[in-house]
């Protein structure tokens, strides 16, 4: 009995001499950094590891190959073997199998035209294209769509004729609806960069997609990620506001109307549509950025703030307690903020 205690408190010494000598020992953690293009946007990411624990190579190469598979497989409208076009071309009524991915971001795309009342709507392409925004854009400088081609767009649209069966992964079309994307197949990556990053144990990492964003933990020191809302005028870039993760996982997204536009007779014409009028948004609302635990959702979401403005929004941001941040354009390029009270424990004064 007395020799297994003494036994038992030999191993405890060895163990606790162990854990002394991994504590002094402790690895230095690096911070690293990568970028590339994906989706017709750049991508940035950073991540906080122990040398020793991570092959930051492996990192960036496999990033890179779930992001250019996501492009390329999955959602681009540009490429002709993605599994979008494959959609697109599925005659109307045919049962369409669709991966995880694509029945993910559909029916999401779902959730959200129906929370926003259709202002949020994948079919919006042929509305796209005519105002000249889209793949196969050829609107004339200065020239304008009649109101006869904006309701032949219209008739080809829809997204409430997208049958989706998510348990059998399937996917019918009850009319001949072209399904685009754009707004929210980046906050999408974004979610699934870092799922493979949570994958490899990382706690702390950075992921941006065309300035969709998702944060984690803290950077070396303790130190917060910050990352700033700029100014939305495409005059000069500077910063808005900024704002902190707080050591907390979660996604910021954003959505304007100042950088992809045109301008007739000194209207602004917007790449954001609205389904409902089919012409591109006009009122004061010049930027939305949204918080939410999935990149996807704040893509969306703050995509759709934009097309309903500043009342329409705030309806439902109150409603169900959406963080949020809209930014109004007022005379003499002043700006107004309006900030939903979830948003506002990450702003930074
Ligand atoms: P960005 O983040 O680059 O401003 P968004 O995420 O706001 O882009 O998405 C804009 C794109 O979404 C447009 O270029 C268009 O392809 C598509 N889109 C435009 N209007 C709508 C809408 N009402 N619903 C869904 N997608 C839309
Ligand atoms: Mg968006």
């Amino acid at each position: 009995m007395v020799k297994d205690l003494a036994k038992y408190l030999f191993a405890l010494g060895i163990l606790l001499a162990c854990f002394i000598v991994v504590g002094v020992n402790k690895e230095q953690k690096s911070l690293y950094q990568f970028s590339g293009y994906t989706m017709g946007t750049s991508y940035d990411v950073q991540f906080v590891a122990s040398p020793s624990s991570i092959d930051a190579q492996l990192v960036e190469s496999n990033v890179a190959a779930l992001l250019r598979r996501l492009d390329r497989e999955v959602f681009s409208t540009y490429s002709e073997n993605s599994e979008l076009t494959a959609l697109n071309e599925t005659p109307v009524g045919t049962v369409f199998t669709a991966s995880d991915d694509l029945i993910k971001v559909l029916q999401l795309s779902d959730e959200i035209r129906k929370l926003t009342l259709g202002a949020f709507d994948i079919t919006v392409g042929p509305l796209v294209d005519l105002w000249g925004f889209g793949s196969e854009s050829d609107l004339p400088f200065g020239q304008l769509p009649t109101q006869e081609e904006i309701r032949d767009a219209k008739s080809r649209m829809g997204a409430e004729n997208l049958v989706i069966n998510q348990a059998k992964m399937e996917i019918i079309k009850k009319k001949a609806i072209q399904i685009d994307l754009s707004a929210v197949a980046k906050g999408y990556s974004v979610d699934e960069v870092a799922l493979l990053l949570d994958s490899l144990s990382l706690e702390s990492y950075f992921i941006e997609v065309g300035g969709e964003i998702k944060m984690n933990g803290l950077k070396l020191n303790d130190e917060e990620w910050i990352t700033a809302i700029e100014t939305p005028s495409n005059e000069s870039a500077s910063i808005y506001q900024l704002l902190a993760n707080r050591g907390k996982l979660f996604s910021i997204a954003g959505s304007g109307d100042y950088r992809n536009y045109f301008e007739v007779d000194g209207i602004r014409y917007s790449h954001e549509i609205d389904p409902r009028s089919g012409h591109p948004i006009s009122h004061q609302l010049a930027a939305a950025f949204v918080i939410s635990e999935s990149a996807a959702e704040a893509d969306a979401l703050a995509t759709a703030f934009m097309v309903l403005g500043l009342e329409e929004s705030k309806l439902i941001i109150e409603d169900v307690n959406i963080p949020a941040f809209l930014i109004t354009r007022k005379s003499n390029n002043q700006f107004e903020s309006f900030v939903s009270s979830p948003f506002s424990s990450y702003l930074i004064n």
